[in-house]
Order: structure tokens, then C-alpha cells, then sequence
């Protein structure tokens, strides 16, 4: 039932991972008054202005309102049994992997759950990957290559009890602005406490800092390497804890390889850098796109891993290495295995015990023997005719996907193509043969996993737009039109995720750390009245970190440091001599199909631009507020220019928001190369070779 007006509903943000708590109130003329949610344990009432300006986003316009096929209203029936008897057709003439899901970071755990299981365990396919591959695919490579799982160790109060916090290739301020709300007012209540941004461009978030350090692009790994020798140089190894530590002896070496000349930092920034890390027992090392966004991004990663195992500083209070995800529901992508690579709740899809594990509980006919292809290689063999049939739920790819021009032309080529979306007309949604409306934040009920591993709900608080239907029961549907009607008959989200958790407790008992089967039996009435939490439960003896007794999920339970060689980023050339950067801004949202409905947000940042270093401007013959052309071997854009000196001579910054139905346009990923990372295939997104020249 829906709430009735003026009741509040508590409920959860629908962007960024730090998860706010949000009341909602209906004011019974279909809109929603916005407040912050006092009693949520990541945000505490707070908001920033996204999250403030929710209510004005729930509106009708542009949204998709019934099904269509070929641009024309149909029926849902139509449209179902179409989808799923082309994808039927399909794999019984090419096989299983000639079809594809790309999803989102903005479905709901449920609907993510529900996709992950019909094509890896019915259609038999692990061809199923995320827009999250673009956010934080090199930080669970890097967790598991440490850790042994995919295991955010710590929570966001220890930012608050650190005495030193390091923000590695983190714009904070505008990308995780209530955390930083919250590391402000720790700091203003502690002001020894100690803030250190590493970043190349001077960002808002280095209005707090002590120090920024704005080293070279792409070096984040010898400024590690080299922390790594200094701890070691100044016997400030934690040698209790390096008997839970297994490689020290050949990152220490590789460490040793480095050359801290390439940080492009004075002695003297470097020098305070080390001895704040060094002489700070409670340190955390925060880190987000800067990191993982580039073709060396997992190595980054544990390069910073590093550094705390040598030293001990994880899983207690104040300290550790934290990853925080850019997008809601990141986190829950993860647990149903929502990329191609990772099996459900946490399970490892090249480990046999582990699938017919999966595959028993679901009582699945097949399961997928082998990864799936990440998202720069799904869109490379829809381009090659290889995926024949291809659905993309709640995402944007040929506006946020590298090369985005080359992968608006593989959709467009590809035989047969579904979109699921809140909007009709969006850079993806026009490429589409068939096209689903799918409910929106405040529309349907589910859960999110925030970056602190912390799970709460998203509740329904007003009517479907038109005939849109949640995600989870469009896919189910095509799950019984292929035949399945057994495995997938749930009749509300608490199913779903009940389901789930009892999936977990099976993952629990082959090592998983992911364990929500307390919740296996959960009733409507206590999912309607589910209050955040965290997981695993068992992790609550150590006030919810893991890592604590220095048991790690490994098969001889002992941590690994890796060695780590650093690499520097593709090289500019004379004839793209500029190395973009690109990231977002404070008050836009991917692709802005939502925050784009608010005048409010848009007045922040009204159109794209390119911030350019003044003596890059004076050279290029570039006044303030003039309109630049922006080429790479990919593609082209045409910005704004914002003369200063916030970025480096050199290395332009550009926002990837702005979207285009025709070239050229604001739309930056176009720029982007698809090169990736070779061990966790994220995009090098933060490092585009350009050349910029007048409009
Ligand atoms: Fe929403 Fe993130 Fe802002 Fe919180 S910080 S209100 S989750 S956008």
C-alpha cells in the first residue's frame, strides 16, 4: 500500500554510495517533500543538495510510460514475449554466449539478483556486466587479491576517529559530499586531526586539507611504493602483524624499483606526506576514481593495501584502506555477483564447488563455466556481431562507455536490442528495438549496499509511472516466457530478497564472507520495517570491521601484499599533446536523465566544460568562457572553457554529464580510449591523450 499523504517514509537516496537516509512525503498531488532521515547510521539527517533535491525529480516528464517495439506503444505481453523469444531463438542458433545483459550500480539489489540468476543460471551465460565496471571493477580485484574476497574492511566513522585521513584521486566535497560533510565536522571538532589530498587538480575537497599533494597523473603507485620503503626504512613495520602477511619480501623490492622522481612533488611535500602516514597510528587512506579509473588501477590499489598490511593499520578503529563507490548500489552489484566475473554472494565463478553450489540452490538447469566478458570487451563483440542479442537495464552506455561513439555504433548494429529505462529518449534508449518502462527511486522497493557494506531500504512511496514496472518483474517475466516458470515466481521484493539471503548462508558455509542468512525467513512486515544494517553480522564483534584477529579469507588465511611495478599512463603524442582528466561535478548525476529535471542543480554547472591551465589557454589562443574543440582518436567535444589554475599546464579536466543525440557535443567519453586495466578491465578513464584547439 502506499503511504498516505503527509507520512513520511523512510527510504534511501538514489545516488552516490555513501547510502543518506532520506525521509520522503507524499503531499498527495503526486509530489514528495525531502528531508534527511535523523535516525540513519551513515548520514544522521544530513543531505547534500542532490539528495535535497530528489523531490524535484520525480516527475513525469520524459519518462517511458508503456512498452514499445520499434518506436511504437504496445502492450506488455507484446513486448515480453517478444524479448524472450528472441533471445530464445538466439541461443539456441549461436549458443548461450551470443547474448548479454549490461546493468547498472542503480538497480536495486533485488532486480540485480533476479538478472544475475536468470542468465548464469538458466541461460548459461556469464555475459552479464555493469556500469560499476567503470567505477570500482580495480578495487575488487584489488580486495581479492589481498584479501582473498571482495571485503571493504572498514566504516566511515573511522574517517571520524582517524588522525590522519589521505584522499587518493577523491573529489569528496562534490562526489561523497555527506561524507565529507562529516570528515569536515570531525576535523573542525579535532582540529590536530590531519587531512592530506593526493590529486593532480586542485579540488574543492582541498579546502579542508593540510596538504595536497598534486603528484603526476597516474603515479599514485610510486607514492606508495615509495611510503612502503620509508615505513620500512624507519622500522615502523608492524612485525606481529606481518606474521598474517604473506609477500612482503617482493613488494618491498618492487617497492624499492621505484622512482620517486616520476611523483613530480617537492622533498618537502613528499617528506610531510611520509612522516604524517608514518608517525599517524590512526590512518585512512581514503580512495575512489583517481585510483581505480586507469589501465594500472588494481595495482594502485594494492599499492595502498600495501601500506597498511605492512604497517597493521586495518580493521580497527580509525584506520584502514577505504574504497568508496561512486554509485548507490555498487556494493549490493556486487553481492548477487552482479559483474562477469564473480558469482553470487561473493562466490568465485572459476571455482567448481562454488558454482554447483549456485547452481544447486537455484536448482538451475546450467550454469555458466566460465566468465563473461567485461564491459569494454561485451560492446567489442556486439560490434563484432558475436552478442547478437543484447539487454541494457537502468544505463547509458553510449554516453558513459569509452569510445562512446563506438559503442553507440556496435548498439545500433546489433540484431537485436532491449532497453529497460525510467526515460524514453536518452543516447541509448533511441538505439533500442524494444524498449521497457522500468519504475524509478520512490516507485518500487528494494535494497542498497552503501560503501561501508551497510544494507537499507529504498521503499515505494507513490504510484508506477504509467504501465513502468520494477526491473525484477520485467526480468522474471522473461525468465517463465523462456520456459523457467518454476525458478522465477516471486511475488514482492521481500521474496527476492529473502532468496538471497538464503543464497548467502550456502556462500557462508563455502567461506564467503558475505552472510545474510538471518534474513533467509524475513517476512513482508519486517522487510517493510527492515532498518539499515551491516554485514555479515558476525563482523559486529569487532564493531562491525573485518580483519581485526588478522584472518583473512585466503586458503592459509593470511593477507598478500602484491609487488607492484608501476606503470605509467598512455602517452600524450604531438598530435594529442594534452592528457585529459574527467570526473563529475557537485550537483549532476551521470548522465543527468534525473538531476537534469531540477533548474535548481542545473544552475550549478549550466553546461559542459573544459577547465584548461592559463598558460594552456594563452598558448591555444583561448579566452574565458570561449568554446573549445576537443579531439581525441575517439572522438570529438565541444566544451566551454574555464581558464584556471586548478588543473595543471597540460592536464585539462572535463566533466562526463552532458549527453548529445549528434556529434560533436558535450559528450566526453566519446574521448575516452577503452583501454583497461589487465586485471580488473576498468577503463582508463581518467587519461585521455586530446588535442584542444578553438571552436
Ligand atoms: Fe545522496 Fe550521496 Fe548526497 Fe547522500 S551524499 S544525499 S547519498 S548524493
Amino acid at each position: 500500500a502506499l503511504p498516505a499523504a503527509g507520512t513520511a517514509v523512510r527510504t534511501t537516496c538514489a545516488y552516490c554510495g555513501v547510502g543518506c537516509g532520506v525521509l520522503a512525503t507524499p503531499d498527495g498531488q503526486g509530489g514528495l517533500a525531502i528531508a534527511g532521515d535523523p535516525d540513519h547510521p551513515a548520514s544522521f539527517g544530513r543531505l547534500c543538495v542532490k539528495g535535497s533535491a530528489l523531490g524535484e525529480t520525480v516527475r513525469l516528464d520524459g519518462r517511458l510510460l508503456a512498452p514499445r517495439i520499434n518506436g511504437r506503444d504496445t502492450g506488455w505481453d507484446a513486448a515480453l514475449d517478444l524479448v524472450a523469444r528472441r533471445f530464445s531463438d538466439t541461443i539456441a542458433a549461436h549458443g548461450p554466449d551470443s547474448v548479454a545483459f549490461y546493468v547498472s550500480g542503480q538497480l536495486l539489489t533485488e532486480d540485480y539478483y533476479v538478472a544475475n540468476k536468470l542468465i548464469k543460471g538458466f541461460i548459461g551465460s556469464a555475459n552479464i556486466d555493469t556500469n560499476s565496471r567503470l567505477c570500482m571493477a580495480s578495487s575488487v580485484a584489488g580486495h581479492r587479491r589481498a584479501f582473498g574476497t571482495d571485503t571493504v574492511p572498514g566504516l566511515y566513522e573511522d574517517m571520524e576517529e582517524a588522525d590522519l585521513v589521505v584522499l587518493v584521486g577523491s573529489n569528496l566535497a562534490w562526489c561523497h559530499p555527506v561524507l565529507f560533510q562529516r570528515l569536515a565536522a570531525a576535523k573542525e571538532a579535532r582540529p590536530q586531526m590531519r587531512i592530506i589530498v593526493v590529486d593532480p587538480r586542485r579540488t574543492a575537497t582541498c579546502d579542508i586539507a593540510d596538504l595536497h599533494l598534486a603528484l603526476a597523473p597516474g603515479s599514485d603507485a610510486v607514492l606508495f611504493n615509495r611510503l612502503l620503503v620509508e615505513i620500512a626504512r624507519r622500522d615502523a613495520l608492524d612485525a606481529g602483524f606481518l606474521e598474517h602477511v604473506n609477500g612482503f619480501d617482493a613488494a618491498y623490492q618492487a617497492a624499492c624499483a621505484s622512482d620517486p622522481d616520476q611523483l613530480g612533488l617537492s622533498e618537502a611535500d613528499l617528506g610531510r606526506f611520509l612522516n604524517l602516514w608514518i608517525g599517524s597510528e590512526k590512518v585512512v587512506t581514503v580512495y575512489s576514481q583517481g585510483i581505480n579509473q586507469s589501465d594500472s588501477g588494481s595495482d594502485k590499489v594494492n599499492a595502498i593495501l600495501n601500506c597498511h598490511l605492512a604497517t597493521g593499520r586495518i580493521g580497527r578503529p580509525g584506520m584502514g584502506p577505504f574504497s568508496v563507490t561512486g554509485q548507490p548500489n555498487a556494493m549490493g552489484g556486487r553481492e548477487v555477483g552482479g559483474l562477469a566475473n564473480m558469482l553470487a554472494c561473493h562466490l568465485d565463478i572459476e571455482n567448481p564447488m562454488h558454482r554447483d553450489a549456485v547452481q544447486g540452490f537455484w536448482a538451475a538447469p546450467t550454469m555458466a563455466p566460465k566468465p563473461g566478458l567485461k564491459a569494454v570487451d561485451l560492446f567489442r563483440a556486439v560490434e563484432e556481431g558475436r552478442i547478437k542479442a543484447l539487454w541494457i537495464m537502468c544505463t547509458n552506455p553510449a554516453v558513459s562507455m569509452p569510445e562512446a561513439d563506438r559503442v553507440a555504433r556496435a548498439i545500433a548494429g546489433c540484431d537485436f536490442v532491449v532497453v529497460s529505462d525510467m526515460m524514453a529518449e536518452t543516447d541509448t534508449t533511441r538505439l533500442a528495438h524494444v524498449l521497457l518502462p522500468a519504475t524509478g527511486w520512490g516507485e518500487k522497493d528494494g535494497t542498497v549496499t552503501n560503501s561501508e557494506r551497510r544494507i537499507s531500504r529504498q521503499r515505494r512511496t507513490m504510484p508506477p509511472a504509467g504501465q513502468a514496472r520494477d526491473d525484477w518483474r520485467i526480468i522474471a517475466e522473461v525468465g517463465r516466457r523462456m520456459g523457467w516458470r518454476d525458478a522465477f515466481t516471486w511475488q514482492s521484493a521481500a521474496e527476492v530478497f529473502a532468496e538471497h539471503a538464503a543464497l548467502s548462508g550456502v556462500a557462508g558455509d563455502l567461506g564467503s564472507d558475505f552472510d545474510i542468512s538471518a534474513y533467509s525467513a524475513i517476512t513482508e512486515t519486517d522487510y517493510a520495517a527492515l532498518d539499515p544494517f551491516l554485514w555479515p553480522q558476525s563482523a559486529r564483534k569487532n564493531g562491525g570491521r573485518f580483519f581485526a584477529d588478522g584472518r583473512f579469507h585466503t586458503p592459509d588465511g593470511k593477507a598478500r601484499m602484491i609487488a607492484v611495478t608501476p606503470r605509467a599512463p598512455q602517452s600524450v603524442t604531438p598530435d594529442h599533446p594534452f592528457r585529459l582528466n574527467t570526473g563529475r561535478v557537485r550537483d549532476h548525476w551521470h548522465t543527468m536523465t534525473r538531476t537534469g529535471l531540477s533548474p535548481r542543480l542545473a544552475r550549478h554547472m549550466a553546461e559542459p566544460y573544459l577547465e584548461l591551465h592559463p598558460a594552456d589557454a594563452r598558448r591555444l589562443g583561448l579566452q574565458p568562457a570561449s568554446l573549445a574543440e576537443v579531439e581525441s582518436p575517439h572522438g570529438r567535444a565541444i566544451l566551454r572553457v574555464l581558464v584556471t589554475d586548478r588543473v595543471a599546464e597540460g592536464h585539462p579536466f572535463a566533466p562526463i554529464h552532458w549527453t548529445g543525440e549528434t556529434a560533436p557535443s558535450g559528450r566526453v567519453d566519446v574521448l575516452v580510449p577503452g583501454l583497461v586495466d589487465p586485471v580488473s578491465g576498468q577503463p582508463a578513464s581518467k587519461s585521455a591523450p586530446v588535442a584542444v584547439r578553438p571552436f
